[in-house]
């Protein structure tokens, strides 16, 4: 007969019991004191994230917590950096740090590229009830820009949550992927989300490209990889589908320019969703399909097509990100006719709805307050919503009025970098006539963020400012981790303006349902 198993220590929020106490009079968020056992861990802040532990006298430590030992309240306090070993004990302590997966409910994602926002993120969550939250969000162009990595994230993540005393969980997602070796980090750093990305291998074939080029890519599809050939790729498709918005007809002329745009990415995706579910336990991950980044907006007949093929492939994903119609510039409002992205998004979402009920991601999501509506409405509450630089633009607003040197040296270094940095961006700021880093007054620099073009030159260039990745040749070294250390220093001032600012993003969303998603695709 097999030994018993052993009745696990319980595990709750903070009491009024000794344990509590003792943590509270070190200094812990109250949030995050969480008893264990007889003992009980939280976090404070100090220089940093101080990870703590305090146990009565003879009772065992909680595991894997290290640091420093001292005698406190009659018990052991330990205190402890905020590195990955104690983020993984945190973990295996508390089974609401660990990412978990979305379901089909509405979903944001909120990048965090100082690791610092988390407790304001979750302040915009708190106030915004009915959207699961995704605190650990990052690219893999983002990680190489600020020498991250995806255990960073996650990590960061994890201390926010803790002193946030955020309970409900979190999803972490490895953001626009590019690589299996990109799949396996983001496995490795305990992330639940994998957003692949294969925009490097869409040609350039715009709605008015030539017939000629259509022909030629046509030609160049890797059909043996596609498990298929061009005769029976072209009898797999009905003239029409019926959709709940209309019917949508499916003109073999637009699918042959389907498949010559996406015929390499649908090998691609395909191969790192294997790669994936070979990997992880089924029901373990989330999958996530993006062509957001690719210069031409995907027609609903690409949507079509790329649904029709990877699942026939055996992907399954919870959600798909199409590039819209209209310009999705970074940190701005959206550009265009909104009554035609209107139209656009609505058509998006009856494919989603009609072939496998997935949910439709909106990346580049910052600041996109006026087409929010439109979305939350088109998709019935079944969508994920991606911000990612605007937290970091939060942060130099924090430090702009209060710091007007560190904002000059981040403005220098920024316009420096710009030229290199905005040929991989979706941008149409231009440096000419900005203003110059030697000779702006305060009040300019703290109105950089304010201006369109200056702000999108801010948000490209994180990294440069973060990484000082040398783009530009223009040294200034310390200046990632002085804007690190200036944005903790006014941390309760940025978890304020964060909790206004996100919350913009998240209100239209708040209570708009979503419910169990269909896993992937299904016809
Ligand atoms: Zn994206």
């Amino acid at each position: 007969m097999a030994a018993e198993e052993p009745v696990g220590p319980g595990v709750g929020e903070a009491g009024s019991g000794e344990a509590a106490t003792a943590l509270r009079q070190a200094g812990a968020a109250e949030g995050s004191i969480t008893e264990i056992g007889g003992g009980a861990v939280g976090i404070r802040a100090g220089k940093r994230w101080e990870v703590l532990a305090w146990t009565p006298r003879g009772a065992a430590s909680p595991k894997g917590i290290t640091g420093a030992s001292s005698e406190k309240a009659g018990g052991t306090l330990i205190t402890g950096p905020a590195d990955h070993a104690n983020a993984v004990a945190l973990r295996a302590l508390i089974p609401s740090l660990r990412p978990r997966l979305l379901g089909g409910a509405t979903s944001a994602g909120v990048g965090d590229r100082l690791g610092i926002a988390t407790p304001g993120h979750v302040a915009a969550f708190r106030a915004n009830p009915g959207i699961v939250p995704v605190l650990a969000q990052q690219s893999a162009r983002e990680l190489a820009r600020t020498g991250r990595t995806f255990r960073d994230v996650v990590d960061a993540a994890t201390f926010g949550a803790l002193a946030a005393g955020w309970r409900e969980g979190f999803g972490a997602d490895a953001d626009h992927l590019k690589t299996i070796a990109d799949i396996d980090a983001g496995i490795d750093a305990g992330c639940t989300m994998f957003t692949a990305d294969p925009v490097e291998l869409v040609p350039h074939l715009p709605a008015d490209a030539p017939q000629a080029a259509i022909d030629g890519a046509f030609a160049a599809v890797p059909w043996a990889a596609l498990e298929d050939d061009p005769a029976a790729f072209m009898t797999r498709y009905p003239a029409r589908l019926d959709l709940d918005c209309g019917p949508l007809e499916l003109p073999p002329a637009a699918l042959h320019a389907a498949a010559a745009r996406f015929g390499a990415a649908v090998v691609q995706v395909a191969k790192m969703y294997r790669h994936l579910a070979a990997a992880r336990p089924a029901g373990s991950f989330e999958f996530e399909v993006a062509v957001d980044e690719i210069e031409h907006r995907t027609t609903p007949i690409d949507h079509v097509y790329l649904a029709t093929e990877l699942h026939r492939l055996g992907a399954r994903w919870e959600s798909f990100a199409p590039r819209f119609v209209g310009d999705f510039e970074k940190g701005i409002d959206y550009v265009g006719d909104k009554a035609e992205f209107a139209a656009d998004v609505e058509i998006h979402a009856a494919i989603a709805r009609h072939l496998g009920d997935y949910k439709l991601s909106v990346h580049s999501g910052s600041d996109k307050f006026s087409i929010y509506d439109a979305v939350a409405k088109a998709t019935r509450g079944r969508v994920h919503l991606k911000t990612s630089g605007t937290s970091y633009l939060v942060a130099l607003q924090t430090i702009a009025a209060a710091d007007p040197e560190l904002m000059r040296r981040i403005w220098r270094v920024a316009l420096d970098a710009y030229t290199t940095a905005r040929a991989s961006y979706h941008v149409s700021a231009t440096a000419a006539g900005a203003p110059s880093p030697e000779e702006a007054s305060p009040q300019v620099l703290a109105g950089l963020l304010d201006d369109p073009h200056t702000r999108e030159i801010l948000h490209v260039t994180y990294g440069a400012v973060l990484h000082g990745d040398g783009a530009s040749g223009a040294g200034d070294p310390r200046l990632g981790d002085d804007l690190r250390a200036a944005v903790w220093t006014r941390r309760e001032a940025y978890w304020a303006a964060l909790e206004v600012h996100i919350g913009r993003h998240l209100r239209p969303f708040s209570g708009a349902g979503g419910g169990p998603v269909t896993k992937g695709a299904t016809r």
